[in-house]
């Protein structure tokens, strides 16, 4: 069995707590021990790294990751690229992010039914380096909501989503998603800003639909993450048992009662930076004043209102924002570490650990699996930075300040070893 000995690490375990200095000792795909002092543990047989007092952490969790979405500035990017072009430039999107210190990728969704599944699969057999995938489906939607793009006129199959109406459409697609292998199950429960027909505050998908998708996913092992920005849709998703919630902008007393009722089930991920993003980075693609007329800044105003709410209620947040988009880049997830801090009242430890502890528990939810602290039999997935991300969180997003990359016991970077 492999052993790689970390030594003189100043180790922040994820926990919260504040980092302290000592050395982490890896056997195989595990953390087998951890010390305080450094120095003490025998090197004999290992791999040394001296780690020189750099920051040693948890590797980090993408909660809403779209591996399929590279530049996109319309779902014509998602649609038209052939199925053999879009696995490749999933691939390239997957290691892209295992480079930037995302070990874990929590498909939120992706632009083909199997492109997640494939590279998921290619990574687990060893024919390509990526972080630990657990892949998202197509979106599922229902008529004249996000995604279905078709008109009477120009019907339009094989549009962005899955187009389903009434719960027995909705067993359907949901078995097919799980037969083909995806993990995560993505539901569009209500509208979005890009979709005037249903804006952000409506709920197209009724609570039977949802209710099936959970049920038929939760039969198969799977989970279920869903586009949910109104404070119905939230209701309905936490009534029937979702698992990931995402966006959720808008909440009212009992919306949040909810919440709090199920905050040892299900996890957060606000998908902050695609609004900081549309607002204030997406020219020439979008100006300010067009996303103004979209509300996006309404929007981002009560993501902050309800996800510092949520926060206070001790909510799992994961980071997770929505890269991908000519204005948001895939590679950049880390931003939303400085996200947090600025628009959810989050200390930078406490963001962290969104960033590692609460996606490691995402990753292996419903399983007896540890992942994203740096504990004794936790899974190997770790980062050494070269800078203090707690200090200044911004060091997370340049991958030349990452002088070590371990997914699984494996060294997939590693600078410091001479
Ligand atoms: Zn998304």
């Amino acid at each position: 069995m492999s052993k790689v000995l970390i030594r003189g690490a100043n180790i922040f375990d994820g926990t919260g707590a504040d980092p302290y200095p000592g050395d982490v000792l890896i056997e195989g795909n595990r953390i087998k021990r951890v010390l305080m002092a450094p120095g003490q543990l025998p090197a004999e047989g290992c791999e040394v790294i001296q780690a020189n007092g750099q920051f040693l952490m948890p590797g980090m969790t993408e909660g809403h990751a779209h591996l399929s979405f590279d530049n996109v500035t319309a779902t014509a990017d998602l649609i038209t690229p052939p199925p053999e072009e879009h696995t490749l430039l999933t691939a390239r999107v997957a290691a892209r992010l295992l480079d930037q210190g995302f070990t874990s990728a929590w498909g939120a969704s992706e632009a083909k039914l199997r492109l997640g599944v494939a590279v998921r699969n290619a990574i687990n057999e060893g024919h390509m380096k990526g972080p630990r995938i657990r892949a998202g489906s197509l979106e599922i939607s229902v008529t004249g909501a996000m995604g279905d793009e078709s008109r009477l006129h120009d019907p339009r199959p094989g549009g962005p989503s899955m187009i389903v109406d009434g719960p027995e459409e909705m067993r359907k697609a949901v078995r097919l998603a799980c037969r083909e292998g995806c993990d995560n199950i993505k539901l569009d429960v209500s509208g979005d800003p890009f979709y005037p027909g249903t804006p952000a505050n409506t709920t197209p998908m009724t609570f039977d639909e949802v209710k099936m998708a959970v049920d038929t996913a939760h039969a198969f092992g799977r989970r279920v993450n869903a586009h949910v920005r109104s404070i119905e849709g939230a209701k309905v998703c936490l009534k029937a048992g979702v698992d990931v919630l995402y966006h959720c902008e808008f909440t009212d007393e009992e919306a949040l009662d909810l919440f709090e009722e199920a905050r040892d089930r299900v996890f957060v991920a606000p998908t902050v930076s695609l609004f900081h993003t549309l607002l204030y980075e997406a020219e020439p693609y979008m100006s300010n004043e067009i996303a103004r007329a979209m509300q996006i800044d309404r929007l981002l105003e009560a993501s902050q209102d309800t996800h510092n709410a949520l926060r206070k209620r001790g909510i799992r947040h994961t980071i997770g924002g929505d890269y991908g988009f000519a204005w948001s880049h895939n590679g950049t997830n880390a931003r939303d570490v400085g996200f947090f801090v600025q628009y959810f009242g989050y200390s930078t430890k406490e963001a962290l650990v969104c960033a590692t502890a609460n996606g490691g528990a995402m990753m292996t939810m419903g399983t007896d699996e540890k992942l994203g602290l740096v504990q004794e039999g936790y899974l190997a997935d770790l980062l050494l930075v070269n800078g203090d991300p707690i200090a200044d969180p911004s060091v997370l997003v340049d991958a030349n300040n990452l002088t070590m990359i371990m997914k699984d016991g494996s060294l997939h970077k590693n600078a410091l070893t001479q």
